[in-house]
């Protein structure tokens, strides 16, 4: 059974496009992982007769609405009303947070204004949940069989409350065996449509499988997820993903293409990465991976150039033979007038070049082609290699 949660934002400033509602965001991919799904995400005026009015709707759907903003010690701050308001409840003054409030303004060297008592109210029988982060505490009212968590705006607040309170407590809420598992496969150079074609035979007849697909250019990704206590099941249905998708396969939960490429290169005793064409992109794929290894000196050299090519495999033909006393050569370059570029390897003496077309048509010179020809360099490279040494 899956547990599902709603959240509402309360804030003009949300409505009139001044800021966007990353708290909304950011609770639901915390939820998530914790194996609870958002409903809906609904953002209302600080008007307290709309907060009421939104929180009686979402919680037809779910018993557990988190809410977000509003708390502050202005007059325009009404979500504990509205909240109070809809579990017909009186807002009643809380001691410990005045004192609490008193302190940090003691510590700041000012007196604690009068507004501030605003932030000290919360509906009978609220549990508070002091704020790390900052003043306006937050609060947790059980009413009508739901749960209602209220957290202040600030995205740093918000965070406080959910590790300082939250996580644990709606965590408790999901049996483990309750909880989604979800799997993730990277890939490159098929369409959505067609990666689509190729799996979607492997999904028959199973119910409890969620299936998505993103385009994160120039990636395609698709994700499963299934509840954990079907993952035995699901674990054949993972692997024979794995297995349909390996010719475009650029990362998954256990690979990286440019980290596994690394991990290969290092063992050799000199390596020259020559890149004419990418401007940047792959030196930005390797050098986290490179960074990692630690090993001083490094065998590998990865050398950039800017120009042009108009013989791509001239010149890589050229790049993988100028230093024949390293172990390896890497090398591409582009883009001719077509756009068109080209990969290379050398092994010892065994030479292997590859032309390959444009990736995107008409856009060859943007970011998103040249990060397109880092990865599937960095994938040919790593194919060859694995190809070549097993
Ligand atoms: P404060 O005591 O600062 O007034 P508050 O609990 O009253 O806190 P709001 O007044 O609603 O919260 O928002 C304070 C600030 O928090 C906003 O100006 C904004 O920067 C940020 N904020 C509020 N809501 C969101 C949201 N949904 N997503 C991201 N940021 C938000
Ligand atoms: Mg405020």
């Amino acid at each position: 059974m899956t547990t599902y949660a709603s959240i509402l934002a309360v804030g003009s400033e949300l409505l009139c496009g001044q800021i966007s509602n990353g708290n909304a965001a950011w609770l639901s991919s915390k939820l998530f992982a914790i194996g609870i799904d958002t409903k809906q995400h609904v953002t209302v005026d600080d008007i307290e007769g709309e907060i009421t009015a939104a929180i009686t709707a979402m919680t037809k759907d779910v018993d557990l609405l988190l809410i977000t903003g509003g708390l502050g010690p202005t007059s325009d701050d009404l979500t504990r009303n509205g909240v109070a308001a809809w579990a017909g409840l009186p807002l009643q003054f809380h001691q410990a947070s005045w004192d609490r409030i008193e302190q940090i303004f003691q510590r700041l060297g000012a007196p604690a204004g009068d507004s501030n008592r605003q932030q000290c109210y919360f509906p009978q029988g609220a549990t508070v949940l002091v704020n790390e982060a900052g003043t306006a505490n937050g609060f947790m009212i059980q009413a009508h069989g739901k749960e209602v968590w209220v957290l202040p705006g600030p995205p740093k607040e918000v965070e406080a409350i959910w590790l300082t309170h939250a996580r644990q407590a709606l965590t408790a809420r999901t049996p483990a065996a309750d909880r989604k598992v979800q799997r993730k496969w990277r890939t490159i150079g098929k369409g959505e449509s067609q990666l689509a074609e190729l799996v979607s035979p492997l999904f028959v007849g199973h119910q409890d499988l969620e299936i998505a697909y993103r385009v994160h250019a120039p990636y395609v990704e698709l994700k499963l997820r299934f509840p954990a206590h079907t993952a035995a099941r699901y674990q054949a249905v993972c692997s024979q993903i794995e297995q349909v998708l390996r010719p475009w396969l650029f990362e998954s939960d256990e690979f990286n293409t440019p980290e596994a490429l690394v991990e290969r290169l290092i063992h050799f005793a000199s390596v020259d990465i020559y890149d004419g064409v990418t401007q940047g992109h792959l030196s930005e794929l390797l050098a986290p991976h490179l960074r990692n290894v630690g090993k001083e000196p490094r065998p590998i050299t990865l050398m950039t150039s800017w120009e042009g090519h108009e013989d791509p495999v001239g010149f890589v033909e050229q790049a993988l033979t100028f230093q024949m006393d390293t172990e390896v050569a890497l090398a591409i370059a582009g883009l001719n007038a077509q756009g068109g570029w080209a990969v290379g390897l050398r092994l010892g003496e065994q030479r292997f070049i590859e032309e390959r077309a444009s990736f995107y048509r008409g856009d060859t010179q943007r970011p998103r082609n040249l990060k397109a020809i880092a990865s599937l360099a960095a994938k040919a490279w790593f194919d060859l290699l694995t190809s070549e040494l097993n």
